[in-house]
């Protein structure tokens, strides 16, 4: 499943925002900026109606010809225009008219011909005043005023650019959060590993009291849209304490300082409020890896980073104020924000199961007129690798059919197509075909059976077929019933036989073998790789270490490919050893496999059914006891070697 980032700011399915009551400077009106708009309006008109000259304009030549035959009686001579007044009788329509305008045309006789005609003449000095206020003084000052309200907006009352992280107003403080727990489904394990937070945030002085360590940061990882923001407002809902919430995206686009500024607003805010709830949504945004880069361009997010664990550290989580993030790309996330003290709790929140999402369908068809005919158990059968989000749509959609053909309920015809419309929809986001779940099934119940058929292996904890976030289409989980400080060959080899049980299956069953075992197989190799050279566990070989200590034990992490001090003959024994071993492995598999070749079609078929098994379960249709928490035998727990 591609990695898919959320949208920044922008919440597409937007259902659970509620209306919020925002703590930081609330939002200004915007009137000044209309009075001001009015007020230029205003201006232009006045300017129109002074500056423009009274009375008829005329051509110069009119004037002129007007001037010869005796008609212009007075004639103010400004440096552009010539104002003046006609005889009475001039205009055909009175008094309006007696008054003229003129632009002036260089005209040295002029006045030679005023004082011929007799007309009363005087030059005019032209009062730049009014203009001058008009065109461009008042517009100037007006333009400086709105400058000066949008600076005092961004600074605020207490000056800086900081309090800019204030005016964007965005830490919101939801004081009395509506959404229960009974809003969330499919997700029993967070929930269960939740109320444990909710419990100590209704009663904070009894767990502190007892000196206990309560947790400072929940971290709710998975898939997008499987409910980890409506989860986290569960927790402060349950709680009935106020819920604080952002979103890392809204870091990205900030000045530098001013997310580093409201990490700290926020966190005040908090402090204020506790017990309280600060969430931050898409942690993955702001919390990514901090890398040196020559150009300084992450500063932003860095510095916000800084603050944020700055602040995670600084703070007595006895005040009772619970720090939660979510993600969906946990692997991002720098490991300083998972170091103890910090996000130390993580709680996976996974797309739901066929129960799960038969139980979401519930929770979003209680808003929505069902026809009798709907049975939601095949919806959530038919809705395999759908989040809660998408069921939630799912839901919304089909309403939208049924109204659309004036239904006055909504039919199980409304829900198919919707569940077609979706799917085509999804299938970028690759949801597994029903082929593809057939071969996961096969595979799971492959590795379930040979782990569970071999003795002396971990038990099955649990199988699932339910397509995970982070690339896993379907995986089988063994838990061990005691610590392990050692393996024995025997071990090896059987959990050699188990990494191989899917892909075996496959070829049982199909008779086809899928790209899904490419992971096993990696991880086979690695084990048959050290066990021939490392520790000595090839008869042909020999008790011998052929690779030195190039693995930190203890480290997860892979380390550069390099090769040992042998030679090329040892190396091709090596690899012989190597395939020897897993041939070995895989026939044993083979043989588990084929011999149980009934159990494995009942188990792929119950996977099918019911996606997510439990280990009892499994071993009641294999026919196998439960397995015994006291030790097969002793084993002597050996001092760590050093790495
Ligand atoms: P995420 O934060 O994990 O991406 P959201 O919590 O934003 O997912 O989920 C979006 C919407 O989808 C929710 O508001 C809710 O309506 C629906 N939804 C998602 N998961 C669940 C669930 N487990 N139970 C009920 N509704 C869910
Ligand atoms: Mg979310
Ligand atoms: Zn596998």
């Amino acid at each position: 499943m591609p990695n898919q980032r959320s949208t920044p700011r922008f919440n597409p399915r937007g259902g659970d925002r509620r209306p919020q009551r925002p703590l930081g400077a609330s939002a200004r009106p915007s009137s000044p900026l209309w009075y001001g708009l009015a007020f230029l309006a205003v201006l232009g008109i006045a300017q129109m109606y002074f500056l423009t000259p009274a009375g008829r304009s005329i051509p110069y030549s009119e004037f002129k010809s007007l001037l010869k035959s005796g008609q212009v009686v007075e004639a103010s001579i400004g440096d552009q225009q010539i104002r003046g007044t006609l005889k009475q009788d001039a205009g055909a329509d009175g008094k309006q008219s007696r008054q003229f305008t003129t632009t002036r045309v260089e005209d040295p006789k002029l006045t030679e011909e005023l004082d011929a005609k007799g007309v009363k003449y005087t030059g005019e000095v032209v009062n730049r005043w009014l203009p001058d206020v008009l065109g461009w003084i008042i517009p100037l000052l007006f333009l400086v005023g709105i400058w000066g309200f949008f600076f005092r907006r961004m600074s605020g009352a207490e000056g800086g650019v900081m309090s800019f992280a204030r005016s964007r107003a965005k830490i919101y403080a939801d004081d009395e959060v509506k959404v229960r727990f009974a809003d969330v489904a499919g997700v029993d394990e967070a929930k269960d590993e939740l109320k444990e937070i909710v419990e100590f945030l209704q009663n904070p002085k009894k767990y502190t009291n007892l000196g206990g360590r309560i947790p400072k940061g929940v971290l709710l990882v998975g898939p997008p849209g499987t409910g980890k923001t409506l989860l986290a407002r569960a927790v402060a809902g349950e709680a009935h304490v106020p819920f604080f919430s952002l979103s890392g995206s809204e870091f990205v686009e900030m000045f530098v300082g001013v997310g580093a500024a409201r990490i700290r607003d926020l966190f005040q805010q908090a402090e204020a409020k506790a017990p309280c709830i600060v969430f931050i949504d898409e942690l993955d945004a702001l919390g990514k890896v901090r890398v040196q880069s020559p150009l300084g361009s992450h500063e932003e997010r860095e510095q916000t980073l800084n603050q944020l664990l700055a602040e995670m550290d600084g703070f007595d989580s006895r005040k009772g104020v619970i720090i939660m993030g979510a993600t969906n790309r946990p692997e991002v996330l720098d490991p300083a924000l998972l170091r103890p003290g910090r996000f130390d709790r993580q709680v996976l929140v996974d797309k739901p199961d066929v129960k799960g999402r038969e139980e979401i369908l519930r929770i979003h068809a209680r808003d929505v007129k069902i026809a009798p005919d709907v049975d939601l158990k095949v919806v959530a059968a038919r809705t395999a690798g759908f989040a809660g989000a998408d069921l939630a749509n799912l839901v919304n959609e089909a309403a939208l059919l049924a109204a659309r053909s004036d239904q006055t309920s909504v039919g199980m015809k409304d829900f198919e197509s919707a569940i077609d419309r979706l799917i085509a929809g999804l299938e970028k986001k690759r949801v597994m075909s029903t082929k593809e779940r057939k071969i996961v099934a096969y595979h799971e119940s492959g590795h379930a059976i040979v782990a569970t058929v071999l003795p002396g292996l971990d038990p099955v904890h649990k199988i699932s077929i339910v397509q995970r976030g982070f690339g896993a289409l379907g995986y089988t989980m063994q838990l061990p019933l005691e610590d392990r400080y050692l393996m024995t060959r025997g071990d090896l080899y059987g959990q050699l036989a188990v990494l191989l049980g899917g892909r075996t299956a496959e070829e049982i069953a199909l008779g086809e073998i899928s790209t899904g075992a490419q992971n096993d197989l990696q991880r086979a190799t690695d084990i048959a790789r050290a066990m021939v050279t490392e520790f000595g566990m090839s008869d042909a070989l020999g008790a011998i270490n052929y690779d030195g200590n190039k693995r930190p034990r203890f480290l997860d992490i892979p380390m550069p490919q390099e090769r040992g001090l042998y030679g090329e003959e040892t190396a091709q024994l090596i690899d012989a050893e190597i395939k020897r071993i897993l041939t070995d492995a895989h026939d044993k598999a083979r043989d588990i496999l084929t011999t149980n070749r009934d159990k494995l079609e009942i188990v792929t078929r119950r996977l099918l059914e019911i996606e997510v098994m439990e280990g009892d379960e499994l071993r009641t249709l294999l026919g196998v006891s439960k397995p015994s928490t006291t030790p097969a035998e002793d084993r002597i727990p050996l001092p760590p070697t050093s790495p």
